[in-house]
C-alpha cells in the first residue's frame, strides 16, 4: 500500500484531491470505508481531538488496522484539528498518518514559531508522518449555524502563505479561502450552498507549490468544488454533512419502526450481575 506521502504527492502530480471525512463512531467509520472501496479511491479518515477522546486513540488506530488488512483502498489516519504538541506526539506515536496542527488562533509569528518546533519534534518520532499547518480564520466546530460566521474578513493572503509554509516547513497547508466549518441552516436544504474563492487558491497555490486542504467542505458549490481542485486544492474535509446523513439515517429509522422493541430483559442483566 502507498504512504499517505507518496498518495499526496499523485494527488500534486495529477490534479487530484483526497476525500478527509471526519467519523465520530463505528458507523460512520464504516460508511465512510464502504464508499471509499466502492469508489475505488483512497480515503482519510479524520478524528478532532474530541473525536479522539470518545473513540479512543489505541482504538481508531486497532479499527484501522483490522480493515485495512481486507481492504482493496488505503485507509489514512488525520489527527485533525489538533492544539498541542502533547496531543500530536499522542497521535503520531499511536501511528496516525497525519496531523491537522492548528494554531491559527494564535498571532501569526506565534503560530509560525510552535508550529516548526511541533514539525521538528513529530518528524523525529515517525519522518514519514505529515504535518499540515493552518492559517486564517475558518470558524471552529461542525455545527449548523443560525448567523453566518464572519469568516470572509480574514482570508489568507499568497504572501503571508508563502512565509508560513518556508518558515515552517509544513508538509500541507490550511489557508482560508472563503470555506468555513459547520453549515448554515438555508444549507441543510440547498438552498445556499458555499462559495469558494478559487482565484485565492490558484494564487496560494502558486506562491507555495505546497500541498493545500480545503478545511469546512460541507455544502459547498460542486461546480467550485472542481474548480478548487482544479486551482490546487489536493485535501477536502467533509464532517457536518455526514453528521446531518448520520442523525437523518437514525430519525427515519426509527419513525420507520415504531415497533421496534428494546433487548429481551435476557440480554440485560441487573447491574448488580455486571
Ligand atoms: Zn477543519
Amino acid at each position: 500500500m502507498r504512504s499517505l506521502q507518496q498518495t499526496l504527492a499523485h494527488a500534486q502530480e495529477s490534479g487530484t484531491a483526497l476525500g478527509h471525512f471526519n467519523v465520530a463512531d463505528f458507523t460512520m467509520f464504516k460508511a465512510v470505508c464502504a464508499a471509499a472501496a466502492e469508489l475505488n479511491v483512497p480515503v482519510l479518515l479524520g478524528l478532532s481531538e474530541s473525536e479522539r477522546e470518545f473513540i479512543g486513540v489505541p482504538e481508531i488506530v486497532a479499527l484501522v488496522s483490522a480493515f485495512s488488512e481486507r481492504s482493496t483502498v488505503p485507509i489514512y489516519l488525520s489527527a485533525d484539528h489538533t492544539h498541542s504538541l502533547p496531543k500530536a506526539i499522542e497521535a503520531v506515536r499511536a501511528g496516525f498518518d497525519m496531523v491537522v496542527f492548528d494554531l491559527s488562533a494564535l498571532p501569526f509569528d506565534e503560530n509560525i514559531a510552535r508550529t516548526r518546533e511541533a514539525l521538528r519534534t513529530l518528524k523525529a518520532i515517525n519522518p514519514q508522518f505529515l504535518v499540515e499547518g493552518e492559517i486564517g480564520d475558518i470558524g471552529a466546530g461542525s455545527f449548523i449555524h443560525v448567523d453566518a460566521p464572519t469568516v470572509n474578513a480574514s482570508l489568507t493572503g499568497s504572501e503571508e502563505a508563502r512565509r508560513f509554509v518556508i518558515a515552517t516547513g509544513v508538509d500541507i497547508l490550511a489557508p482560508a479561502v472563503g470555506n468555513f466549518h459547520g453549515m448554515r441552516t438555508n444549507m441543510l436544504t440547498g438552498q445556499s450552498r458555499k462559495r469558494l474563492d478559487v482565484q485565492r487558491i490558484r494564487e496560494i497555490k502558486r506562491a507555495t507549490g505546497s500541498p493545500i486542504t480545503l478545511h469546512g467542505g460541507s455544502a459547498t458549490d460542486d461546480e467550485d468544488l472542481r474548480a478548487a481542485i482544479e486551482a490546487g486544492i489536493n485535501i477536502i474535509h467533509i464532517n457536518t454533512e455526514l453528521r446531518v446523513a448520520w442523525r437523518k439515517g437514525l430519525e427515519s429509522t426509527l419513525s420507520d419502526q415504531p415497533g421496534e422493541k428494546l433487548l429481551p430483559t435476557r440480554f440485560c442483566p441487573p447491574s448488580s450481575t455486571r
